[in-house]
């Protein structure tokens, strides 16, 4: 469930990839949906779900004054779910111990951020944002200038908090240039698209049909 940086190889292959998805697409189905969720998940492998449609969550001090524009951005990530369509909703409460971290370095990997889950049982009742501030990327905030609409070098940290969202509400990853592909560019922006909406709508109300394939967390450069 990490969201991390291109390599150009794994950029390459992503779009041969993403063009024999467009042939099959166009070959079998309008509306393939490429989402993958799990609707009940065990604590290792696969996510879940909250029993109820929202969550709350706290933006710890190290978050909050990690960049002026790191306390706008993290609730305004949130506010994108909740403002979305789809069925999952976020609210902040200062005093949750469900919150949002500037983690300082990764050591053991290249993410740009995590998402942790917590279980009672089958069912989420716990979450962890964490991002990696301590391994040279630059985070655009809103704040920096020269942003059209993000600065060169810097990633969009507003679209890095929508997709560990997406985790901590219990989507996997996709691999079709949506908010849930495990991989991001540089300038890169996401909002909570309709591949997203239509993976919170299969987990927390069966109105669309199953997900393209299995939960995938653990992409082999993620
Ligand atoms: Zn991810």
């Amino acid at each position: 469930m990490f969201l991390t940086r291109h390599s150009s190889y794994v950029k390459y292959s992503l779009i041969c990839l993403l063009e024999l998805i467009a042939i099959i697409a166009l070959l079998q189905a309008r509306s393939a949906q490429a989402y993958t969720a799990y609707k009940d998940g065990g604590p290792y492998g696969s996510i879940g779900r909250w029993a109820g449609q929202s969550a709350t969550y706290s933006l710890t001090d190290s978050f909050k004054y990690s960049g002026s524009g790191w306390s706008s951005t993290g609730t305004g990530a949130a506010s994108d779910w909740t403002n979305s369509a789809a069925p999952f909703s976020y609210y902040l409460n200062q005093n949750d111990i469900n919150d949002i971290l500037d983690a300082g370095p990764f050591f053991n990997n290249t993410a740009l951020a995590e998402a942790y889950n917590h279980y009672t049982g089958n069912y989420l009742d716990g979450l962890h944002i964490k991002v990696n501030t301590g391994n040279g990327y630059a985070f655009y905030d809103g704040t920096q200038p020269g942003g059209n609409p993000v600065p060169d070098n810097y990633y969009d940290l507003r679209t890095i908090l929508r997709h560990e969202f997406g985790h901590t509400l219990g989507l996997c990853h996709s691999y079709t240039n949506t908010l849930m592909d495990a991989y991001v560019d540089l300038k890169q922006v996401r909002g909570i698209d309709q591949d997203a909406i239509d993976g919170t709508k299969y987990i927390y109300t069966s109105t669309t049909t199953s997900p393209s394939g299995p939960c995938d967390l653990w992409d082999g450069n993620d």
